[in-house]
């Protein structure tokens, strides 16, 4: 790897980016559009939605979309060292997740000329709500998006399993404890039972989980509960099960009638279903072949990202793209050094492919 993408990487890791840090994201984006025009000898946007700052170069209207993220999970300060390598590995916050595959992203755009766009957000780690319709409208106009979150091990990845989040709340009737317990009506012991029936909802078959999570209930410790409520984590590869889910959780029903169950909540990001990256990968999995390397693999995984979004409105999608390493969101999350080069002439091979063969 060159002097010049090293350096490059440390400013942007060591530029600290927490998605809640408003400032600290417009210093990111100012300093990627700095990077860029390192790179590319052409100046990039910079414009914002929402009151946050987006990183932009290239084409208004897009043929191929190349989606980055700068914002991190970690709060200023709370990953150390900032910066260290260590032979072939590189460790800084933010690095895997992920600032190394938005400077890939950038080298491999050098010598393209053609209709493409490089996007950086910086609410990707929060859930994208300010970017999310930037994100659609530029994926229902173009031909591919590359997303360019961590790679598995050189693996793409063509599916990821959409999430959503639900509350369900039951309300009781306060009474005492002590003196008239039969006057209430227990709401903890109404959410119990349903709890159980919630975690039944998970279908292994299509990867479903359905977690209950938080959950809260009581206000003292001798009165019948009036009020209690629980979180739940759904996930799954497929939407429908997303919808079934739903379906299910508004016609639980109480054993005590005049409980009063309410379910609130929806599905955040749907999947990113292998329909949706099935020709790209098969592009990419020529491209690296022609290279002379080993076949590409791809896999599904659990965690959403901004490729779930592109694939809902239609658009064919290629993820995983990114870093090479590993610890996405723990201490220590790192890359190997010398696949950023490799991940650089990939990627390039890939866009001018798909630029050459509409
Ligand atoms: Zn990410």
């Amino acid at each position: 790897m060159s002097s010049q993408v090293l350096e490059q990487l440390e400013r942007l890791v060591r530029c600290q980016s927490p998605t809640s840090d408003l400032s600290a994201c417009k210093a990111v984006i100012n300093l990627a559009a700095e990077i860029a025009s390192e790179v590319l000898n052409q100046p990039a946007q910079i414009c914002e939605i929402e009151n946050r700052p987006v990183f932009w170069w290239g084409d208004e209207k897009p043929e191929i979309v190349l989606l980055t993220h700068l914002d991190t999970v970690w709060p200023i300060d709370s990953f150390t060292p900032i910066w260290e390598v260590k032979e072939n590995r590189i460790t800084g916050p933010g690095v895997f997740d992920m600032k190394a595959g938005f400077i890939q992203a950038l080298y491999a755009l050098r010598g393209i000329s053609g209709s493409v766009a490089l996007i950086a957000t910086t609410d990707e780690e929060s859930g994208s709500h300010s970017s999310k319709k930037l994100i659609e409208d530029l994926s229902r106009n173009a031909r591919a998006v590359l997303v360019f979150e961590a790679s598995m091990d050189g693996a793409v990845k063509i599916g990821r399993k959409g999430s959503a989040d639900f509350k369900v709340t039951v309300n009781g009737r306060a009474a005492h404890a002590g003196l008239e317990p039969e006057k209430g009506i227990n709401a903890s012991t109404e959410l119990s039972q349903l709890v159980l029936q919630i975690a039944k909802l998970e279908n292994p078959e299509f990867g479903t989980t359905v977690v209950p999570t938080t959950m809260s209930s009581g206000s003292t410790t001798n009165t019948v509960p009036a009020l209690a409520s629980v979180d739940i984590d759904v996930r799954s590869y497929k939407a429908a099960e997303l919808n079934r889910i739903s379906k299910a959780l508004s016609d639980l029903v109480p054993q005590n009638s005049e409980a009063k169950i309410t379910v609130t909540g929806q599905i955040n990001r749907p999947p990113l279903e292998l329909t949706s990256t099935q020709s790209l990968f098969e592009r990419a999995k020529k491209v690296h072949a022609d290279l002379g390397r080993p076949p590409l693999v791809g896999v599904s995984v659990g965690g959403v990202s901004d490729g779930n979004f592109a694939a809902a409105v239609g658009a064919q999608t290629l993820d995983g793209l990114g870093a090479i390493g590993g610890g996405a969101h723990a201490q220590g999350e790192w890359v190997k050094a010398d696949s950023i080069d490799s991940q650089i002439t990939f990627i390039n091979a890939l866009i001018t492919d798909l630029l050459e063969r509409p």
